[in-house]
């Protein structure tokens, strides 16, 4: 029974994949690294304003998607590096809401239903506490623009002044959005390493992951960024790494590959050599596997 119920556990993993020549050039380029997820910028993530998606990249994309099996689930558009949801000066945060509203709208054209963005940065000027309002009204506001599109957000490394690092600011996040069931969040394991938590071994995976459950709630965990780090924990910069060549070590991404609570969720790559994404990606899946083996006891 336990075999049954294991096997029909489904690992989506795969790499922030370049969209160069258009977005629907993207799921190609998953399918070449054998990925079945993908990350992409749906825009050139270094300028505000973009042109508006062609039709014709638009249905090509989609025709793109639903040849190589990736569906909505699979998918995870992350937002340009710009936006600050949670800028102290209002020039800058209306600019920002404007600008998210409108990655928004570019994913639901391309029939996608999750936006990953980081939360944003207090530089200073204004509370913790006022930033992670900001931050919440910027979703709400987001929400009533764009129907369907999950907000998620990243915890990060707590580099220079952006929160998200500590668990509890994405606890304050989610607490002040009003549609609960349009916000979520996406676990960058570098980040979070970064940022204190352990990830080192199974025992810190175990504890690291129940302090997440207790304080944000597992039912919230909506991806996943699979990365080494070459910063030590607690380090507090966010420096990514390959697999099992940093910091953080195989333990942690084998603990991921094996558990049921990472299945059915994009898990990303985000390492720093594209050559050894393919092999990275079969290492996951081989610890996959053989985990639904162990159950077979
Ligand atoms: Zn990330
Ligand atoms: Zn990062």
């Amino acid at each position: 029974m336990t075999m049954l119920k294991k096997q029909l556990g489904n690992k989506f993993i795969g790499a922030h994949v370049s969209a160069a020549g258009g977005v629907d050039q993207a799921p190609l380029r998953a399918r070449e690294i054998g990925a079945n997820a993908f990350a992409l910028f749906t825009k050139n993530q270094r300028q505000w304003v973009a042109k508006p998606l062609e039709p014709k990249t638009i249905s090509s994309f989609k025709a793109n998607c639903k040849m190589l099996g990736f569906s909505s689930e699979q998918i995870l558009p992350h937002d340009s590096y710009l936006i600050n949801l949670g800028a102290p000066e209002e020039e800058k945060l209306e600019k920002s809401r404007a600008a998210f509203i409108d990655e928004m709208e570019r994913c639901a054209q391309l029939g996608l239903t999750l936006l990953n963005f980081h939360p944003g940065s207090h530089l200073k000027k204004i509370s913790e506490q006022e930033c992670l309002t900001k931050i919440a009204e910027s979703i709400n506001l987001a929400h009533q623009a764009v129907p369907d599109v999950v907000a998620v957000i990243e915890n990060t490394a707590g580099q220079g002044t952006n929160l998200g690092w500590k668990f509890e600011h994405l606890a304050q996040i989610i607490e002040q959005v009003e549609d609960k069931t349009r916000v979520g969040i996406c676990i960058d394991t570098c980040h979070t390493f970064a940022a204190g938590y352990d990830l080192s071994s199974f025992e810190a995976c175990e504890a690291t992951f129940a302090e997440f459950d207790r304080i944000v709630g597992m039912q919230y965990l909506r991806a996943m960024h699979i990365n080494d780090s070459k910063i030590p924990l607690g380090g507090k910069v966010d420096r990514h790494h390959a697999l099992g060549k940093g910091e953080i070590g195989w333990d942690c991404f084998e603990y991921i590959a094996k558990d049921t609570r990472f299945d059915s969720i994009p898990l990303i790559l985000e390492t720093i050599e594209p050559d050894l994404w393919p092999e990275e990606i079969n290492q996951l899946r081989t610890f996959h596997a053989a985990s639904l083996n162990e159950s077979d006891h």
